[in-house]
């Protein structure tokens, strides 16, 4: 059973600008702008504009152009945001959920480009 991708996602409101958002980039098969709940001082969402459910899903059906712009892009925004330990900035983290084990909330491709605090370990302890 393949799961199909849900138009009436809140990221796909976004992309059709039914809803606002705070836009760090734009190209032409990208868009990156702010979480509305950050979890550190920097935390920014890239999508693709293509509708793509995960980071499977993306990698099975995005054009080479879409996966070239997306990465571009991710690199981008780390750029804008300062953070690159490659220029002196503090460092990042990029994650991307997938699924209800993964905890993704919205069922549009994204990655999580987080930085500005350290971020301690990459998954935090629990007995679950
Ligand atoms: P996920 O859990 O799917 O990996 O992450 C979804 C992210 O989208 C969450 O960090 C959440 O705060 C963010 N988010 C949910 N709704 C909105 C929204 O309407 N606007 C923005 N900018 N971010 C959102």
């Amino acid at each position: 059973m393949s799961i199909s991708y849900d138009q009436d996602n809140i990221f796909a409101k976004i992309l059709r600008g039914e809803l606002p958002c705070d836009k760090v980039l734009e190209t032409d098969h990208s868009l990156a702008f702010r979480d509305i709940a950050p979890l550190a001082p920097d935390h920014v969402l890239v999508i693709p504009k293509g509708a793509y459910i995960c980071f499977e899903h993306f990698s099975k059906e995005a054009s080479v152009e879409e996966m070239a712009d997306f990465v571009h892009s991710v690199g981008e925004v780390v750029r804008l945001m300062g953070i690159d330990p490659g220029s002196g900035g503090g460092g990042y983290r990029l994650i991307s959920n997938a699924g209800m084990d993964g905890g993704q909330e919205v069922p549009h491709f994204h990655v999580h480009v987080v930085g500005g605090r350290r971020l301690g370990p990459i998954l935090a302890a629990t007995n679950a």
